[in-house]
């Protein structure tokens, strides 16, 4: 494991604030490893919360239009696509419809998790249909997920201290309707100011459970390593949690949920945390889904240089910003300005740093070289497709290899 020193306490405690809300958004058109299905066209007028596109069955999802305005193209950018939206700043909307919590089966709980595009909030973007694909009594613990320990981010943070009641009331409820004993929200022990807010909301809400601190090591955060942590359970990847008794929300994702159940509204905008290393200036904001870069950027980082690279995500497991088009989706926990490194990348001096900071034992030494080698069969033999891109063996390098830039190109000749 891995500590990782980062300045998330100089700032964390910062008000939310609402960002303004662009002239054009860039709705994305793809949901969890799959495109969506657009259900409008260009020229069309579209109202806030109406759904664009979407994908059908255990593994689809939807997406809605935050705001009220018209369709534009479809965009590619980086290689995905994208929906113009274009915002005419009416906020005239389909009227939300509030249901009834107690009345709600476990077959419509799933069609409402499809319909208002409810997926995984912390980075993977698992449909939620597919993690709630269980029946009543066959999960023991709800763990929910509260460990933000990638560098920066403090979204989950915010969420937690400001919607500490809604996530109780959420959390009661799917312990309800699915009969699980124990639900445990887990959190970093740097953020222990956090537990008497949401112990205090969680016996409010009559939750059985409570609220566990976790080491601020990384990837405490990781499904894998948050299971062990607070359950004892040592599970592979690629198991299906459920299997083991255990389900893992996010709390960006309960939180869509308690807006789906308790206020009829889809999932169209989530708090990120905008930081940039220049000035030490971090702060965390609500956005709608489809946010492009190039608005926020224009507003928060200049001025940016050559010096400086955008990640959209975590240092650790988010991606370089290759485009400004590129847009907030619902796994987007901050968009980052941070240092360029300067360090070119050296020869392995076979340290084994990597493999001691490794949460899933793996060697990650073995896969640049055989990634080099074009070598299936030994990426298959040192396990690469256990590996959960969580980048600590890249960040202890010595050498500065870009190990999980390597990881992932295994991967795809794997495929
Ligand atoms: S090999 Fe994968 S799981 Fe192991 S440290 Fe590197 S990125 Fe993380
Ligand atoms: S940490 Fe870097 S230099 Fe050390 S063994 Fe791993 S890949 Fe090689």
């Amino acid at each position: 494991m891995l500590f990782i020193p980062d300045k998330k306490h100089y700032y964390k405690n910062n008000d939310l604030s609402d960002f303004a809300t662009p002239k054009k958004l860039h709705m994305p058109l793809f949901g969890f490893k799959s495109p969506l299905e657009l259900l409008v066209s260009k020229g069309q007028r579209v109202l806030k919360y109406q759904q664009l596109a979407h994908k059908e069955g255990l593994f689809g999802s939807s997406v809605h239009a935050p705001v009220s305005g018209v369709v534009g193209d479809v965009l590619t950018i980086d290689e995905w696509d994208y929906l113009e939206v274009f915002n005419d700043f009416l906020n005239e909307s389909e009227v939300p419809s509030p249901m009834n919590p107690e009345a709600i089966s476990i077959p419509e709980f799933r069609q409402i998790l499809q319909g208002f595009g409810i997926e995984g909030s912390g980075g993977a973007r698992f449909p939620s249909t597919a993690k709630y694909a269980i029946e009543a009594g066959d999960v023991e613990t709800l763990i929910i997920n509260g460990a933000e320990c990638e560098p920066y981010l403090m979204a989950d943070y915010a969420l937690m201290k400001n919607y500490a009641q809604e996530l109780a009331l959420c959390i009661a409820f799917i312990q309800r309707l699915f009969k699980i004993p124990k639900a445990i929200i887990g959190i970093e022990n740097q953020h222990r100011n956090l537990k008497p807010i949401l112990e205090k909301a969680l016996t409010n809400e009559e939750v059985i459970g409570g609220v566990k601190l976790l080491s601020d090591f990384y990837p405490q955060g990781g499904e894998l390593q948050l299971i062990k942590s607070v359950t004892g359970k040592t599970l592979k990847k690629g198991s299906i949690p459920a299997k083991a008794g255990v389900i893992v929300n996010n709390v960006a994702t309960i939180y869509a949920i308690y807006r789906a159940v308790f206020k009829g509204i889809p999932y169209t905008e989530r708090i990120v945390t905008l930081f940039d290393e220049a000035s030490q200036k971090g702060r965390n904001y609500w956005v709608p889904i489809g946010m492009p870069v190039s608005a926020i950027s224009d507003h928060f980082f200049r001025p940016t240089s050559e010096h400086f690279s955008l990640v959209i995500g975590g240092p650790m497991m988010g991606r370089s910003v290759q485009d400004e088009g590129m847009a907030i989706h619902k796994g987007s926990g901050g968009i980052l300005s941070l240092y360029k490194s300067s360090y070119q990348s050296e020869n392995c001096i076979g340290c084994g740093y990597c493999a001691d900071v490794c949460p899933q034992n793996l060697l990650p030494m073995e896969f640049s070289k055989n990634v080099e080698k074009q070598d299936i069969n030994q990426l298959q033999n040192y396990y690469l497709q256990d590996c959960i891109e969580c980048g600590a063996c890249a960040y202890i390098c010595p050498s500065r290899i870009p190990l999980v830039q390597d990881i992932r190109e295994g991967k795809r000749l794997m495929l």
